[in-house]
């Protein structure tokens, strides 16, 4: 058994406390591991240059630096990168880098992270829902997706990042793993760390409601929800288990949810040929944005193997954005990125598993 400690696992008052009482050394030697992992990126005690030899020698006894290894990288046409990650325990989980150009024309990745293995809400578009749940991940493994992206674009200056943005909305619900999340969060904002404010992370959910208060209590995220549907039956249809929150009461939640100033909250809507793309669900669509500060998503479905749904067609998908502009509702076409590659949630781990039983 692993006797030592992850220091990737441990939150800055975690990693105090590990190092004043556990390896004996004084309290300033915090802020300099802190840094070195968070900021600069490192995984090896060795590079640690400012750490004297015996310390390094007494971290390598007690200690050691684990993140995700890269199990397989897929690039996309559109510059898309989606990394297949091992866990400690080899459970295999997803993260996605999407690129975008900055105002200075300068080149910024938008990254998308995982919470759990699997998904327990079984949501019936979703190839991660099909998965199942396996278990909850470790800030350690959450935040590693950020490590390894970090290392594979040689992202080491948190004051210049590469990595502009990230969205939790890889596998998993992440309000259903919210300790991990918030340790999570709190670590991502560490001035000595990563130093990622509040309006570079949104938190994606289906709509959960333990937690969904104390996160926008907690000023670390903006928020994105997944409503996909806009009445109770047809989101009862299409995620059965979020929808045992009824739709009504969900939608108070967020009329009264603390928003930071200027932030509206994201509604994603992923539309489902033929299911939720009819000229009353645009209707119905529009009486629930007049009701929240928020921008409407439109996400056309990423058609997947063995699925019962399909993409809307162009002039369709194009007919809903216009009813939805003619009622004033904010409502953006967001093409899923990465189609060649199965970037969407869940989809390349499905996909490789499938490669691994063929092949065996
Ligand atoms: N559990 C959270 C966070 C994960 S989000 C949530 O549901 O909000 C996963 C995102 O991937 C969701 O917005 C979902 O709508 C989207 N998604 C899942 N399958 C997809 C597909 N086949 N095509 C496009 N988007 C998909
Ligand atoms: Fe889970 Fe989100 Fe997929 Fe639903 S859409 S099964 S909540 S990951």
């Amino acid at each position: 058994m692993n006797t030592k400690t992850n220091l990737n696992s441990l939150d800055f008052q975690e990693l105090e406390n590990f190092v004043t009482k556990k390896l004996n050394l004084p309290k300033y030697r915090t802020v300099q591991l802190w840094n070195w992992i968070w900021a600069k990126n490192c995984t090896d005690f060795e590079e640690m240059t400012d750490v004297s030899k015996d310390t390094r020698r007494l971290l390598r006894e007690k200690a050691y630096l684990f993140r995700p290894a890269v199990e397989k990288v897929s690039k996309s046409k559109d510059g898309t990168v989606k990394f297949l990650l091992r866990l400690e325990d080899g459970e295999l989980i997803e993260t996605v880098l999407i690129p975008s150009v900055a105002k200075d024309g300068g080149g910024r990745v938008t990254q998308c992270l995982s919470t759990q293995v699997g998904c327990a809400m079984g949501c019936t578009f979703c190839s991660t829902g099909k998965l199942g749940f396996t278990r909850n991940m470790n800030m350690a493994e959450i935040l590693g997706q950020v490590q390894a992206a970090r290392h594979y674009l040689q992202d080491t200056r948190p004051e210049h990042p590469i990595i502009r943005n990230l969205v939790f909305m890889g596998m998993g619900e992440p309000l259903l793993n919210f300790d991990n999340l918030m340790k999570s969060l709190k670590t991502l904002h560490h001035p000595k760390g990563l130093a990622f404010s509040v309006r570079r992370i949104t938190v994606s959910t289906c709509g959960i409601q333990k937690g969904l208060k104390e996160l926008g209590d907690s000023n670390l995220a903006y928020l994105a929800v997944s409503l996909h549907a806009p009445t109770q039956e047809k989101r009862a249809m299409l995620m059965p288990k979020a929808a045992k929150w009824q739709l009504e009461d969900l939608l108070a939640a967020l009329e009264t949810y603390n928003l930071h100033t200027r932030e509206r909250m994201t509604l994603e809507y992923l539309v489902l040929g033929g299911v939720n793309d009819t000229a009353e669900d645009a209707r119905e669509l529009v009486k629930i944005c007049s009701r929240l500060k928020a921008k409407l998503n439109l996400i056309p479905y990423n058609d997947t193997p063995g699925s019962p749904y399909k993409a809307p067609t162009p002039e369709n998908l194009l007919a809903f954005e216009k009813a939805l502009w003619a009622k004033n509702v904010t409502a953006i076409i967001r093409k899923s990125k990465g189609q060649d590659i199965e970037a969407a949630c869940g989809q390349l781990r499905a996909e490789y598993e499938l490669q691994q039983n063929s092949a065996q």
